[in-house]
């Protein structure tokens, strides 16, 4: 049988339904899939050291004849344990494995093999671990030479994947080349099939380096392309184009009563810069909570109603919308500029007379929830849509706005806040043309919050501390830990938590609870009362949005604090230090695990929204910290996506690329990009 791409893998000799399966379940249907099944990362075999050279502890690949080989039960362990003793023309080597009896089948004694693996110090006496093995042969697949790991998901081993590959060599130049060769020769990379082969038997070092740098540029090249292919779609669209009024500008900073930060300033002006263009702006502002973000979204909507048009500003929640409706209205009121709020509990003849108002143009910044984007909410000439949190709604938000374009074909100018920084190297690759602006800088005099890890046994201790802050009036969050996205077992954790506290830690104090079954406006109430004093502490679970300001609030207990991520620990914590007392958060955690203190150590050194994201990316790869429904990443090495240089190297040569040619002229490299759609448009 002549074996081709197209080659169902089941067609292989030695794959039966078993293997089948598992492939299957990887997505590997055909040859040409298995071949595409790369390597996670490769071992370096290729040198034999002989025995009397090998200094333990270190890894060594050996080679010589089995002197002995057998089992033994360890009976304290429950195990088995198969010795051998390797010998070379230097000395001897004792290997041992771990429940692998079958060992002694496949190695005899006499056979000359090779072992590879860890050699360990065993009071004194050398001993490989567990190492690799394989017969000496003129052909050698698994050791003598740099060898391939794979994933080894699905119950298929490294040795399997191995042995299947190497009857593919020959079909591996039939894979088409896709990168165009003006790109192959600006950037000196090998051939794709060269490539793809030297990933699965790798000749030797220098020319694995030469076709990982091929397979590293190609993951960043694909997402640059595609990042720019779709902002040159989104740069066709046409916008209100809004002068810039200067004097009101500084009128409206005069006011504030507080001068802007620098980082402040630096975004107000990327903002308004952007609204001078007839092109729709698509920005992300990021910046800590209360690094000052809704000012900067002020002064800009300031600018367009200046200019006669209206903005629609719109907040995850209504308690929110009511919060943002109030700072706007006090903020741009003495500028004699319209503030309305629309949510679902306007009353029915006020809601009227808002819609009627704002179809005639004199509602000229109208506040709200998502749901000021439907259709029957009509604007007389909506120029600027600014919405806060923007992660919380749904993918269709880009649509929704192209729907909100006027009659004369405009599409509103986009502004999206955020409090949760996207790492800047993340930005840089990812949303590399998306344009964002940084506020990482807080307003002067804001005290950090003291933040502590806090083990079982200290937990009394922080009680006791509770108590006291409470007795000088302060009040306290204590959020429950996160168990999983269902709502029963939420409302289960939570009332629990509020049980224990209310009965055994704190029965004479004022507690209340919020939870996701709670009807909205039980949950307003109980956050209204929270926010007017009423209670002392409020428990609530991690699900619910708590974004209303409590000043007065200056204790967060964060409990299974190591089950959060990083990031949204530091969302948390957020919540309190918004006033004039010095505040608190304590994460308590049972576990004792090094890589959970290491973690929440990370988050108590600072208080820096950007190096947390930056860390938590580190350890939970980009598809996490971006939110899969966000990113739409395909799967990229994490690795590459830091990579500075090779985002800029492969950044210039899209550029480059695209300058020139369409990709239409591309279908094989079209093809390939397509899996990266929508992948910069920051849904
Ligand atoms: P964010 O939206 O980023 O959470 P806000 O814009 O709501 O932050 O600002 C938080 C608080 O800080 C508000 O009370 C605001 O008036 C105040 N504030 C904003 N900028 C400054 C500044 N430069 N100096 C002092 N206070 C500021
Ligand atoms: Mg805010």
């Amino acid at each position: 049988m002549t074996i081709t791409l197209k080659t169902k893998v089941t067609e292989l000799q030695g794959v039966g339904s078993k293997y089948q399966e598992k492939l299957a379940k990887l997505g590997v249907e055909t040859v040409e899939d298995l071949l595409l099944y790369l390597p996670r990362k490769w071992e370096d075999f290729s040198k034999i050291t002989s025995i009397a050279e090998v200094r333990p502890p270190g890894a060594y690949c050996v080679e010589g004849s089995i002197w002995s080989i057998g089992n033994k039960r360890s009976a304290r362990k429950r195990m088995t344990i198969t010795e051998a003793i390797i010998a070379d023309k230097t000395g001897t080597l004792k290997a041992v494995w771990f429940n692998q009896p079958f060992l002694i089948k496949n190695m005899k004694q006499g056979d000359e093999v090779l072992l590879a693996g860890r050699v360990e110090n065993n009071f004194g006496t050398a001993q490989m671990m567990s190492p690799a093995y394989e017969k000496k042969s003129d052909k050698q697949k698994h050791l003598g030479k740099i060898i391939p790991v794979y994933k080894e998901t699905e119950g298929l081993s490294s040795k399997w994947l191995r042995n299947e590959m190497s009857k593919l060599v020959k079909v591996i130049y039939s894979l088409k080349e896709y990168l165009p060769a003006e790109v192959l020769k600006r950037q000196g990379l090998i051939g794709y099939s060269a490539m793809i082969r030297q990933l699965h038997f790798p000749d030797n070092s220098f020319q694995l380096e030469r076709a990982r740098d091929r397979l590293n540029f190609d993951e960043m090249f694909l997402l640059q392309v595609a990042i720019l292919n779709q902002r040159k779609a989104l740069d066709q669209n046409r916008a209100i184009a809004i002068r810039f009024n200067e004097d009101l500008s500084k009128s409206f900073v005069k006011s504030l009563g507080f001068k802007l930060t620098n980082a402040q300033k630096k975004s107000a002006w990327e903002i308004i810069r952007d609204l001078e263009r007839p092109v729709p702006m698509n920005r992300l502002l990021e910046g800590d909570v209360g690094s000052g973000k809704t000012v900067v979204a002020a002064m800009a909507a300031l600018m367009v109603a200046s200019d006669g048009f209206q903005t629609a500003f719109i907040a995850p929640t209504e308690i929110l919308a009511t919060q943002h409706y109030e700072g706007l209205k006090k903020m741009l009121e003495p500028f004699e500029v319209d503030v309305e709020l629309l949510t679902g509990k306007t009353k029915k003849s006020e809601r009227k007379h808002i819609l009627k108002r704002l179809k005639e143009g004199e509602v000229q910044v109208l506040v709200g929830t998502h749901a000021v984007l439907k259709e029957e909410v009509e604007f007389w000439n909506l120029a600027f849509v600014i919405v806060d949190e923007q992660h919380r709604f749904g993918v269709s938000q880009r649509s929704a706005l192209k729907k909100r374009s006027g009659s004369d074909g405009t599409m509103p100018h986009f502004l999206s806040m955020s409090a949760t920084p996207i790492p800047r190297t993340l930005t840089l690759g990812v949303y590399g043309d998306l344009d964002i602006s940084i506020i990482d800088e807080m307003p002067p005099g804001r005290k950090k919050v003291g933040t502590f890890v806090i083990p079982p046994e200290k937990k009394e201790d922080s009680y006791e501390f509770m108590r006291r802050e409470v007795k000088k009036g302060r009040q306290i969050f204590v959020i429950c830990p996160l168990i999983d996205d269902s709502e029963m077992m939420e409302l289960k954790s939570v009332t629990a938590e509020y049980e224990r506290l209310s009965r055994m830690i704190f029965p004479d104090l004022k507690i209340a609870m919020l939870h996701g079954k709670m009807r909205p406006e039980e949950k307003e109430k109980t956050m209204n009362g929270f926010a007017g004093g009423k209670t002392n502490i409020l428990i609530s679970t991690s699900l619910v949005e708590v974004g209303v300001d409590v000043p007065n609030a200056t204790i967060m207990i964060i409990e299974g604090a190591d089950r959060f991520g990083l990031a949204q620990l530091h969302q948390f914590r957020g919540r309190v230090g918004r006033g004039k007392f010095q505040s608190y958060c304590f994460l308590f955690t049972d576990s004792r695990s090094e890589t959970v203190e290491k973690r929440l150590d990370a988050i108590t050194k600072t208080s820096n929204g950007f190096e947390i994201a930056e860390k938590d990316l580190e350890i939970r790869g980009p598809g996490e910290v971006l939110g899969e429904r966000q990113h739409g990443l395909p799967d990229i090495n994490t690795k590459n996506l830091m990579n500075v240089e090779l985002i800029k190297r492969t950044k210039t040569e899209a550029k480059k690329f695209l300058e020139k040619n369409n990709l239409d002229d591309f279908p094989l490299l079209d093809e390939k990009i397509k899996k990266y759609d929508g992948v910069a448009s920051l849904e």
